[in-house]
Parts: C-alpha cells; structure tokens; sequence
C-alpha cells in the first residue's frame, strides 16, 4: 500500500484531497496546525503539528516502513484578496518557513515525490483582452503581491531540491478553487463563498455588497476537478510548473449572478472600495489536458453544489447567535 502525507490536511484542498487518496487505496498521515473545521479527517492517521517549526517536519515524516511515496505539501497561511493585501508578513514568513522546512526534510527523508501547491498569482497582472498565458511566461516574473512572490520562491526551492537529491517533484499552479467544506466567513473566505453567504443572508429582494466595480475576470475551479488535477500531474512525469484551472471566464458580477440563480433569489449589487487583485488573470491549461484532465463541473454546477452547503453553515450561525 502506498503510503502519502498530506501537509494542510485540515483545510480546504488538503480536506478533500485525503479523501480522493483514500479512495485511490494510499495509507494517509495528514498534518496541519488545526483539526479540520468542517468535517472528521479521512486519514488513517491526523497529527496536529506546527511546521513553521523543522522538528515538526521531521516529526510528520518519520514513518514505519518509510519513507513516504508522496508528499502534498499544501499548508500555507492563506486566503482571499482581504488577507492577501492585509497579512503580507505573515504570509511571506509563516508559509516560507513551512516550505523551507518542509521540502528539506521530504528531500532528505528519501521521499520519492514531492507536490507543491503554488498559485495562479505567480502571474502579472493582465487585461481582459489578452492571450492567456503559458507556465513559462511567468517570467520576467511580476506577481501582482507578495503571496505570489512567495510561492514562485517555493516553486524554485523544491525543483532545486528536487534535482539535487533526486526526488520526483511536481507543482501546480491553481486556478481559484471552491466548493464545500472550505472557509466561508472570518476574513480568510474567497470571493465564491463570501458572496454565497451575503447571498444566503440577504433579504428578499435585497442588496449584496461587493469589493470593486464587479468587472474584474476571473475564472473558477470546483473542488473535485481540481482534487483529480492534483492526483493526475502527481503521478504523471510533468516536472515543470503546471497550471490547473477551467476555461470559463466570469467577471465578478457575473459570479454573483450565477449564484443569485442557483440560490433561486435575485439581488442587487453594491459596489465598494475593496481589495480586488489583478483586473485579470488568464492563463493556459494545455499541459493539464495533456494529460487527459478535463473539467468536469461548469461554474453553475459547482456552485450548485457549494451554495447549499455555505447557506446551510450560515444560517446555523445566525441560528446560534
Ligand atoms: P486552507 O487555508 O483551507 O488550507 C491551508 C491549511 O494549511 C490550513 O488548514 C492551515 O491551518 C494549514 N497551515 C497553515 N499554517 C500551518 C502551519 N504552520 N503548520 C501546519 N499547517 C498549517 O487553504 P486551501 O484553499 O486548502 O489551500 C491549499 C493550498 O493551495 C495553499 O498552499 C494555497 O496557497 C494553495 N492555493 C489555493 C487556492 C484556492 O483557491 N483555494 C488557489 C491557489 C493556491
């Protein structure tokens, strides 16, 4: 039996991602900081552990009969464009130090695969109008903030390991991704699950509040599409970057409209000053394809299966309040 660890496993991706293992027949250690919020681990094993701190890396890794097949290292201080454009700082030490540590001792544990999980905002910022972008045309890089600064850092660090002690590593590069079970409130939320609590939470008619001018381009990822991504770039042989994302592009009100429709309740839009990120962000996913990923979850799919589950948090809250 294949045995992976999974770094962040109390979070969003790293949530779901132990349950795609599972099914896939691995044995699974799952590690973050915190116990998942929204649902019991799948792993066979949950050790809550700190890995800014490299004791607690070696700790994650120390395994009978290791070392680890794979190791997903998606733990990072993260969120929406709120606490990327507020927490710069902790952003660039907390996740640098998990990365730093993290692929040292996956390196020098003998791992045999290493995934990283790097982010769509290694890209500049663009206009709506233009070409999407290869992996490579992330340079001259220009990440348009430092959470993208810090995971191009990340994505070198782990192919300079990769190649000084021969461990098989991959990284994608994600699309924004949503979907149950991930944060919907508290600051670190992303756009799709902030606007599906407004939305749940407004009155009928009623007005949401949204950051921007509502035109900015974006494109969304469902949870299981990208789950599968991660699990297909991990066992192919792509060692370069690789972006993971759909090819359906929405502006932010058009987001809002999609999940007024499936909500069944339309609203009216707000506009407010607000940290909105790059006006666009557009890049190619042909190396993904190539491997036979396809997306299966149109946006209105996705959130027809995410609206449900964020109303339902949402509304227990006020219930409790
Ligand atoms: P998330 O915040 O739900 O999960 C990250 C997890 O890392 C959290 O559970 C957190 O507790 C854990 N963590 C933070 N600091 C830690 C530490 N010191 N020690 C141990 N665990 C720690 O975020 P997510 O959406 O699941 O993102 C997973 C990865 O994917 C991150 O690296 C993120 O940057 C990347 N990513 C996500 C998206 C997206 O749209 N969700 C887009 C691009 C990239």
């Amino acid at each position: 039996m294949k045995k992976a660890l999974v770094c962040g496993a109390g979070g969003f991706i790293g949530g779901h991602l132990v349950k795609k293992l599972k099914n896939e027949g691995y044995w699974v250690r799952g590690v973050d900081i915190k116990e998942h919020e929204f649902c019991e681990s799948a792993a066979d094993e949950f050790v809550v552990l700190d890995l800014r701190e490299p004791a607690n890396c070696e700790r994650a890794l120390l395994v009978d009969e290791g070392p680890f097949d794979e190791v997903y290292q998606l733990a990072a201080d993260m969120g929406g464009m709120g606490f990327i454009h507020s927490a710069e700082c902790e952003i660039m030490r907390n996740s640098a130090l998990v990365n730093v540590h993290m692929v040292h001792y996956a390196a020098t544990s003998g791992a045999k695969r290493y995934f990283f999980s790097s982010s769509a905002c290694v890209y500049r910022d663009m206009t709506t109008d233009e070409p999407e972008l290869s992996e490579e045309e992330a340079y001259p890089a220009m990440p348009d903030n430092e959470y993208g600064w810090e995971k191009l850092y990340a994505e070198r660090m782990a192919m300079a390991y990769g190649r000084k002690f021969g461990m098989e590593v991959r990284i994608a590069r994600f699309q924004n991704c949503y979907g149950p079970e991930g944060t919907w409130t508290g600051g670190r939320e992303k756009a799709p699950a902030a606007l599906s609590r407004k939305i749940s939470l407004a009155d009928e008619p009623g007005t949401i509040e949204v950051w921007g001018d509502g035109t900015a381009m974006r494109a969304y990822t469902f949870i299981e599409d990208m789950v599968a991504g991660i699990y297909m770039l991990m066992q192919s042989d792509h060692a370069e970057p690789t972006n993971i994302g759909r090819r359906e592009y929405v502006s932010v009100d058009e987001l809002v409209q999609t999940i007024a429709e499936v909500a069944g309740k339309p609203v009216n839009i707000e506009h407010i000053d607000g940290p909105v990120g790059v006006k666009a962000r557009n890049f190619l996913n042909d190396k993904i394809h190539e491997l036979g990923w396809e997306s299966k979850f149109s946006l209105k799919d996705g959130m027809s299966r995410t609206y449900p589950w964020v109303k339902a948090q949402a509304e227990a809250q006020k219930n409790a309040e």
